[in-house]
């Protein structure tokens, strides 16, 4: 059933899904929603939305909904339900002693796009502050933390420099592995309007997504790129723009760092770099990366779409900072229709980041190392801070591994699931002694799990989400949680037992200390979210409405930086063995790992997760469509059902990760980014034969 029946109130709120960030009201019978309608009021939305958020109000009251803590001595017995108290104390004790046995650095938290800046600025809050470490990470690391890094190095800013309404004044956009039909379907669409307005359209990527040729719109040029070779094409671009005399000099020199940028002119300019050259590496004909170059710098205004297709790989950094030096030279950026942005897989991942739910920073960017930042946190927080970056996610598995790292609490990433090599993250979860999880459902990591503490949805909570173009926008509690307690709440009382005391009464509160400690949200507080709906930050005394475009006089850094982009084939070799390359994506019905999504009337239209193959490989292994195929690479193996499909190209074969049955990341390796450790999900050769079925 999806209406039920008359709604007598609505209250307003936002999507828990995607980085778009749709506003909506959740429409109210009682203390029930009938339904989900799109605000036309929302900012990031104007009254649009998808099917994920309109049915999302279906997990919320699923009958799966684990809604009392529970805990076990081991992860063979079986579930104890235990009051809240009892939960708490145990954890917090299990916690101390294991700090007592192994150490203080033998634990840490994860946070995730599950949840709202406030909880996770109190996740590492109580890391920092209760545990005494820098043991935190969130769900970025395995999206976009190659976005941070690219971005802060050249830019200033580990943030997306437009409003998503920019684009309405963008004459070329260019689409970079990023699948927004799919994955931000209410941007895609969007975007797909300002294409139909006249914008010429350039996509890079492997497979033919709607936006290569749908009824409506057709992409000018399509780089299908074999996958993991991102930088040299990136490369390739930049040496027509510099070799054909298309940058923007005058820009480039008065707002960015001239030695650098002459260095970089030179390094792109490299005969290596050029189109021809790269084109074996690529499989791109050199004439279409021409036209795609000259067409983004001298075609008008020109906007770079972004997403995990350009991170998460081996050189993912790499590919973000060269995206940067393209606009600078070009002098795309700083103002309205152009710009770097990345699209945000997650509802809330830009905030986790932007709360310094990060082994080296602390909440704003700021590093960890910095005294004076330090300071100013140990002033607020009554504690002394450790100086050196905590664990990352893969090393806090490595050290579980290695016997160091013995106890996690995590909030709302179903990391057993989500991460690549399973078998890897199985075997660290089983090394430790004490894993909490607070999540809505027993997921897959709760299978590890010593301690339950049920958590809240988005609409049993307050609170706030920031979406892929830095917009704050408040998530309000539309019905009580059905477990008693919103997750602030729940991490505010197991820092109290773990003996650091928080004492706030209202996720305002939190806010409050969040502006008074982050030079960014300084201008951020619930009545003014409450008065103009959303803000965009940086929010502070020079914008105290927000700042839709960044870089508009100078970089946040001062002079933008151009950094050199040396294209790094990926380790991750086909071979005679392993002849294809496995890279994968989402759908648009389903989200992520598919805990929430799986529970609503999405799986309807999605219900399993399928390998698309190109007919010539399928041929060649007798596959026809809909035949059970098993997937084997060197990190481990699978079956899907085969869709035979000329989206992808021969010797290329893809997969969604929704279902946990499917096991697309038993498969995917634990190469990862150089420089931030985002895991290589989009390159896994793979052998691919037909099976009788699981
Ligand atoms: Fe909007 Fe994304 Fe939610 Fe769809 S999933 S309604 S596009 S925020």
């Amino acid at each position: 059933v999806i209406e039920k029946g008359q709604p007598e109130h609505s209250i307003v709120t936002t999507c828990a899904y995607c980085g778009v960030g749709c506003s909506f009201k959740a429409e109210m019978k009682g203390a029930e929603v009938v339904r989900m309608v799109p605000n036309k009021d929302g900012h990031a939305n104007h009254g649009h939305s998808c099917v994920k958020g309109r049915f999302a109000f279906g997990y919320a009251t699923h009958k799966d909904r684990i809604t009392t803590p529970m805990i076990r001595k081991s992860i063979h017995d079986p579930w104890q339900v235990v009051s809240w108290e009892e939960a708490i104390n145990y954890a917090a004790s299990e916690f101390k002693r294991i700090q007592a046995k192994y150490g203080r650095y033998s634990v840490g938290a994860l946070t995730s796009s599950r949840c709202t800046n406030e909880e996770t600025y109190l996740v590492q809050k109580l890391v920092r502050a209760a545990f005494g470490n820098n043991n935190v990470d969130t769900c970025a690391r395995v999206c976009h933390s190659p976005t941070g890094y690219g971005l802060k190095q050249t830019l200033g800013e580990s943030a997306g420099t437009q409003a998503f309404d920019s684009i309405m004044k963008t004459d070329v956009i260019v689409v970079i592995g990023a699948n927004t039909t799919d994955g931000h379907p209410v941007f895609g669409s969007r975007m797909k309007r300002r294409i139909r307005e006249g914008a010429k359209l350039i996509v890079v990527d492997p497979r033919d997504i709607d936006l290569v040729k749908s009824p409506h719109v057709k992409a000018d040029y399509h780089l299908k790129l074999r996958p993991g070779t991102n930088v040299a094409l990136l490369n390739a671009l930049a040496h027509v723009v510099v070799t054909e005399g298309l940058t923007n000099d005058t820009f480039a020199l008065e707002r960015c760092e001239r030695e650098s940028y002459e260095k970089w002119k030179t390094f792109v300019s490299a005969e290596r770099n050029s189109p021809e050259a790269t084109e074996s590496i690529t499989g791109v004909p050199a004439e279409m990366v021409r036209a795609a170059a000259r067409l983004y710098a001298t075609g008008g205004n020109a906007a770079i779409y972004y997403g995990l297709g350009v991170t998460e790989h081996s050189q993912g950094s790499t590919a973000v900072i060269a995206i940067a030096n393209l606009a600078m030279a070009t002098g795309n950026i700083g103002r309205e229709g152009v710009g770097v942005n990345p699209l945000r897989g997650q509802n809330n991942v830009q905030g986790s980041c932007d709360m310094g739910s990060f082994p080296h920073e602390l909440p704003g960017y700021r590093h960890i190392s910095d005294f004076e930042t330090r300071s100013q946190f140990e002033a607020a927080w009554g504690v002394t801070l450790e100086s050196e970056p905590g664990l990352r996610i893969p090393n806090m598995f490595a050290a579980a591994l290695d016997g160091s790292f013995k106890g996690l609490y995590c909030e709302g990433e179903d990391i057993a699931q989500s991460d690549p090599d399973t078998q890897h993250v199985h075997a660290a979860l089983r090394a430790m002694e004490c894993v909490v999880v607070q999540d809505l459902f027993l997921n897959e990591t709760a299978k590890f799990a010593h301690v339950f503490l049920p958590g809240a949805s988005f609409l049993e909570k307050n609170g706030t989400f920031t979406n892929a173009e830095r917009r704050i926008s408040p998530v309000r509690k539309v019905m009580p949680p059905l477990a008693g307690y919103e997750d602030w709440e729940v991490t505010q009382m197991l820092s109290n037992a773990l003996g650091y005391p928080m004492n706030y009464s209202h996720p305002s509160e939190i806010m409050d200390e969040i502006a008074r400690l982050v030079p960014t949200f300084a201008g951020v507080s619930y009545e003014k979210l409450d008065r103009l709906g959303s803000i965009q930050w940086p929010c502070n005394e020079k914008a105290p409405e927000g700042t839709p475009t960044m870089h508009v006089d100078q970089f946040v850094r001062g002079k933008g930086r151009f950094l050199l982009t040396e294209y790094v084939p990926t380790q991750e070799r086909t071979s005679s063995r392993y002849p294809l390359i496995l890279t994968t994506g989402r759908i648009l019905s389903q989200y992520n790992v598919g805990a929430q999504t799986r529970r609503t009337m999405n799986s309807v239209w999605h219900s399993e997760d399928r390998l698309e193959i190109h007919p010539h490989d399928a041929e060649q292994r007798g596959i026809k469509d809909g035949d059970w195929v098993g997937i084997k690479s060197r990190s481990g193996e699978t079956v899907l059902r085969a869709t035979l499909t000329e989206r992808v190209q021969p010797g290329v074969v893809y997969t969604t990760f929704h279902f946990p049955e499917s096991g697309a990341n038993v498969i995917t390796t634990d190469n990862s980014d150089w420089a931030t450790n985002c895991p290589e999900y989009k390159v896994t050769a793979v052998q691919v034969t037909k099976v009788a079925g699981p």
